[in-house]
């Protein structure tokens, strides 16, 4: 008897939203691997091969450091149930969707949180942190490097200075920056970072690298009280990622594999290279944007390299400026966040993802939504401010 229901076939897309990211081939072959045992002395391998090459792309000596099995969020999770004890005093950065989700989660893990609220769209002061914290001691300050919801990159010297003041570990949500932008962990004195394999690392989403330095590390074995949750508890995991090899869940394999070429092709392309890459195509995108009459929503020298955040102009219709570039290129952008729904686009250049090739196919696509609902579209403009960064 056959099934009722058809063998997948997804259309392919050209993924240039706030993420996923494009997958390299390579990536999905290895994703296509045969699933071995967790404890094979084979999966042990590749699994120091992995957290090595991420220590790589993290610049990190951190022994701490290796993927969570879940997605970027079970990262945020993982690093705040782990260095939060109820009580405990924790200063957040808000200024977007991440930010706003580092506090709730901290709610929750029982801490005494302090919001330095800023305007979506804007990096933060480190001033603000330091007022907001009006002299009491911290146990984190948390801050959001590449906030995708709005396109900004945060400077994180300052709040590094602002957290050592406060007695605080500092810990970075690097998410999107991972890959696309510099993080340099060690150099920058981040105590704790989680990230995501579906921005520019360009792997499918599922995995969550987490990196902790000696102080974060210290500052666990306090504790006073087991960690809330006993999945994302790092003192159990660390077993199994370490010596010890003791079971504690078991690995999603095949994405460890994924995330293993993926690293791999990063370090194969090296970081300056890559990161010049990222900056490079953007720069066209923000320049065939620019050209096109259309209006970028943070200030250069606050803009996120991996994500561009676009005013939609008035009277023009987001969600069929949308619907045409994916049924008719199948080309994905995203939408606003929050306060942003409707009145900004999102466009990602990620990884895989950033090329020529796709910062042309976008400006293109997007004159051409825009020309079908009766607007003037100056491709010619825009794709002659493109050719100026690349001659
Ligand atoms: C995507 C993203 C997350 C959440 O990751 P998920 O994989 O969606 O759970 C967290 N922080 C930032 C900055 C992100 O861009």
């Amino acid at each position: 008897m056959s099934s009722p229901y058809p063998p997948l076939v997804p259309t392919p897309r050209v993924l240039m939203g706030p993420g996923p990211s494009p997958v390299a081939p390579s990536v999905l072959g290895a994703l296509a691997m045969p699933t071995i045992g967790h404890l094979d002395p084979q999966f042990l391998e590749v699994m120091d091969q992995t957290r090595d090459m991420l220590r790589q792309v993290l610049e990190t000596k951190n022994a701490l450091t290796f993927p969570m099995s879940g997605t970027g969020s079970s990262g945020m999770e993982t690093v705040l149930v782990n260095l939060i004890e109820p009580g405990d005093r924790v200063l957040v950065g808000v200024n977007g969707v991440f930010g706003t989700r580092m506090a709730e989660v901290s709610k929750r893990a029982g801490a005494e949180v302090t919001v330095v609220a800023g305007e979506w769209g804007r990096a933060l002061d480190a001033e603000a942190f330091t007022r907001a914290a009006s002299g009491k001691k911290f146990q984190l300050l948390c801050a959001v490097h590449a906030e995708t919801s709005t396109g900004v990159l945060q400077p994180l010297d300052p709040l590094r200075e602002v957290a050592d003041g406060l007695g605080a570990l500092l810990l970075v949500d690097t998410v999107t920056s991972l890959g696309g932008v510099p993080v340099r962990a060690d150099e920058r004195r981040i105590d704790a970072l989680y990230s995501g394999t579906q921005k520019c690392l360009s792997c499918p989403p599922g995995l969550s690298p987490v990196s902790l330095s000696e102080a974060a590390e210290k500052s666990l074995a306090k504790r006073e009280r087991p960690v809330q949750s006993w999945y994302l508890d790092l003192s159990l995991i660390r077993n199994y990622w370490g010596a010890d090899r003791a079971y504690h869940h078991t690995a999603p394999i095949n994405m460890i594999y994924g995330l293993h070429e993926a690293l791999r092709l990063v370090l194969e392309e090296r970081l300056e290279p890559r990161f010049a890459r990222h900056e490079k195509n953007t720069r066209a995108l923000w320049g065939g944007l620019e050209a096109m009459g259309l209006e970028l929503i943070v200030p250069k020298a606050e803009r996120l390299v991996p994500l561009t955040t676009v005013r939609i102009p008035d009277g023009v219709d987001d969600a069929a400026v949308r619907r045409f570039l994916l049924d008719e290129l199948s080309l994905e952008i995203g939408g606003g966040l929050g306060p942003m729904k409707g009145k900004a686009w999102r466009i990602g250049l990620m990884g895989h993802g950033s090329t020529r090739q796709n910062v042309t196919l976008c400006l293109s696509g997007l004159s051409a939504a825009l020309a079908a609902q009766g607007r003037t579209s100056r491709v010619g403009d825009a794709l002659a401010a493109v050719a100026a960064v690349y001659d």
